[in-house]
């Protein structure tokens, strides 16, 4: 059997791993439009800081490839599936033979229709080359506005404000992210923004105007004057990458549709990571997802059983600060703080019916991990001892 993977994120990697490590052993072909595939979350954190190179935030180093016998194509771009002639086209005409396709092809950062939002100095922050033109932007005293104070938003924030940056940040909602981490825990997070000198609107943009002074931004509500910055960033979400497989006539609307196993409406197409989704409910747009989904198609493609499902997972970094949420928060009807916000190390645990449901950990991974076994096995928790932080949570899980 043949299998072509488009796409060399978190996505496509993971399934072309997960298909050798469940003894695949046909033909493998991975195609990606950059050069080796790299990780993504660093672009926002370490990459754009500096502290790490391409080479550093490999997803594989270059000999994987090979000892994996995954004929990686990279630099190449899919133009067109032909899955009725069990092909794959790329630029120039070449065709890929395939009996199973693989859609790992993500998305690209969003960019809202505001006047102005295509100017050289606004910023979106996607890939590698995003990231670098960004930091380039990002010098000791630049005046830099941050829209949208969600996971990205955030953390360009926090890495322009480490750069010596003069940073706004502006965001229409007041606690941004409440749905995933509750709305104390967000807005705890939200506030530590300002105890790093960033200046914290709330307001959408309306306009970008070009001045000789910089950017000219007007906000809307009109209750703040409109301001000129120097390089603006929009992070204000995500649009999953559905042409190919809209052009295919596959079922892609916000995500090229996929059931459990990640199969699209066409049974020789899967799609996987933050191009997919499925019926269910919205895309996760993490890395776990991603990764998971890789897992997921692979074991498909392979006909073994899918990995147990876990409760799902995302991490995040802002100004010295390692967040681990698990579960969903939104599910909740009583949250218990395990610690106090002062602590260097807290967590906010979501219940329902006496189990527990999500979990927000700050500095505190063996405590996601705890809630994550608590989520999985669904074990009965007492709040109050969840609470009390000489409580060994490893301990609750064994009660
Ligand atoms: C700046 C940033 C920071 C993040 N931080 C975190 C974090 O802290 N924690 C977390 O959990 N998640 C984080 N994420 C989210 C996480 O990185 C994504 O969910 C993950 O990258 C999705 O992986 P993917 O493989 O589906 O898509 P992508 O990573 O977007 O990869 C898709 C790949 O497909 C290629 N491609 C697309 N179309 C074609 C085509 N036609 N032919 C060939 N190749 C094609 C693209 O070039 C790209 O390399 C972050 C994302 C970004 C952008």
């Amino acid at each position: 059997m043949r299998v072509v993977v488009v796409g060399g994120g978190i996505a496509g990697v993971s399934t072309v791993a997960a298909l050798r490590a469940g003894g695949f052993d046909g033909d493998l072909t991975l195609v990606d439009a950059g050069e080796l595939p790299y990780d993504r979350p660093p672009l926002s954190k370490e990459y754009l800081a500096g502290g790490k190179d391409l080479k550093q935030i490999a997803l594989q180093p270059p000999h994987w490839y090979d000892e994996q016998r995954v004929r990686l194509i990279n630099q190449s771009t899919v133009t067109a599936l032909r899955p009725a002639h069990g092909a794959v086209e790329l630029t120039g005409g070449l065709l890929l033979r395939a009996d199973r396709v693989v859609l790992a092809t993500g998305g690209g950062a969003a960019r809202p229709p505001i006047p102005g939002g295509d100017g050289e100095r606004v910023h979106v922050l996607r890939t590698a080359d995003d990231a670098d033109r960004l930091r380039a932007a990002l010098t000791p005293g630049a005046r830099v506005l941050v829209v949208g104070a969600g996971l990205i938003g955030a953390e360009v924030a926090s890495t322009a404000v480490d750069l010596g940056c003069e940073v706004v940040l502006t965001d229409p909602v007041a606690k941004p992210l409440a749905a995933a981490l509750g709305g104390e825990l967000a807005a705890w997070l939200h506030e530590l923004h300002a105890r790093r000198g960033i200046v914290t609107l709330r307001a959408g943009v309306e306009s970008f105007a070009e001045t000789p002074d910089g950017i000219e931004v007007r906000f809307t509500g009109g209750f703040e004057p409109s301001r000129a910055f120097d390089a603006a960033v929009l992070g204000v979400g995500m649009v999953p990458v559905t042409a190919l497989a809209a052009a295919a006539g596959l079922e892609a609307e916000r995500g090229v549709v996929v059931d459990d196993l990640q199969v699209t409406s066409n049974p020789a197409v899967l799609a996987v990571g933050d191009a997919a989704r499925t019926r269910r409910g919205p895309r996760a747009e993490h890395w776990e997802a991603a990764q998971h989904d890789g897992a997921r198609a692979a074991a498909a493609i392979l006909g073994t059983r899918p990995p147990a499902p876990t409760a799902p997972w995302f991490w995040t970094d802002r100004h010295g600060r390692h967040v681990e949420v698990v579960g969903a928060m939104g599910a909740a009807g009583r949250v218990v703080v395990r610690g106090s916000f002062d602590d260097p190390a807290f967590s906010v645990f979501g219940l329902r019916g006496g189990l527990v449901v999500a979990a927000a950990a700050v500095d505190d991974s063996s405590a996601a991990r705890a809630a994550r076994r608590m989520i999985d096995r669904r074990v009965p928790v007492h709040p109050r001892r969840l609470a009390d932080p000489s409580v060994n949570l490893r301990a609750l899980l064994r009660a």
